[in-house]
């Protein structure tokens, strides 16, 4: 697991594949998303060396149930009882009472894909709290759940305004390119998820895959989003978009 600094007070944990972001309240620790599992204890070692316990950690927010997300949440919350939270469509798939729906996958995401399938299932873990669109989280200076259905009928964008923060989720991803995440359950709701999440006009965007942009992210959305949804309504999209598509993570980061 590699560790990179966003912000001082925000950490992104990127994993074989996937990522998942730490947000510091002074002493008080908040994940959102928790990678693959088994993750837990480089996640603790992480927390340790930037100078916290692993207690500390309050809370783990799931943008979504996909186990390269909460893989590890059970393992984190055992660490002192931290608050598991997901939206309220979702959390029943990470409890382990019903199964996660697949998504409906387009041609050039079927190979992709079966790259994704390699990422191990997440085991049943407890969730505290069912989250809805318009609640209001207490860290980051009131954090904004903000409903984004289509990757997975409950994904969820976490905005923090006081700081201009945005984590996506996989509504969005930015993989070799800006893009609407891979794997939807519905596309035509994950692209209108896009459009909200472009107008929140957040500085700063964290995503489940791919770099975060930091600053100016709310005109790259934007811009984005609209290339998304011309595309859309065009009768053929385009067949070239897989060769420059990153799904699994490599090297440092440059730029950025
Ligand atoms: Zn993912
Ligand atoms: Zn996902």
């Amino acid at each position: 697991m590699d560790v990179i600094d966003v912000f001082p007070r925000l950490q992104m944990f990127r994993f074989r594949i996937g990522q998942a972001y730490l947000w510091r309240d002074g002493p008080e620790l908040t994940l959102i998303d928790a990678g693959t599992v088994g993750e837990g204890p480089a996640i603790a070692a992480a927390i340790r060396d930037l100078g916290h316990r692993p207690e500390d950690v309050r809370r783990v927010v799931l943008t979504h149930w996909h186990p390269d997300h909460a893989g590890s949440a059970a393992e984190v919350a055992a660490w002192a009882g931290a608050e598991v939270l997901a939206h309220r469509l979702d959390a029943p798939v990470v409890r382990g009472e019903v199964p996660g729906p697949p998504p409906v996958l387009l041609d050039w995401e079927r190979p992709l894909w079966e790259h994704a399938m390699t990422v191990p299932p997440a085991p049943p873990t407890h969730v505290d709290r069912d989250l809805a669109d318009g609640d209001v989280l207490d860290f980051g200076g009131g954090a904004h759940v903000v409903g984004a259905p289509g990757h997975t009928g409950g994904s969820i964008g976490i905005h923090l305004p006081e700081h201009g923060v945005l984590f996506t989720g996989d509504s969005v991803a930015n993989v070799g390119q800006l893009m609407l995440g891979t794997f939807n359950v519905d596309r035509a709701r994950a692209l209108e998820s896009y459009g909200r999440l472009a107008a929140l006009g957040a500085d700063t965007a964290c995503f489940g895959h791919g770099d975060p942009l930091v600053g100016g992210a709310a005109r790259a959305l934007r811009e984005s989003a609209e290339r998304e949804a011309a595309e859309a309504a065009r009768p053929t999209p385009s067949a070239d978009r897989d060769s420059r598509l990153e799904v699994e993570n490599r090297g440092p980061l440059t730029g950025a």
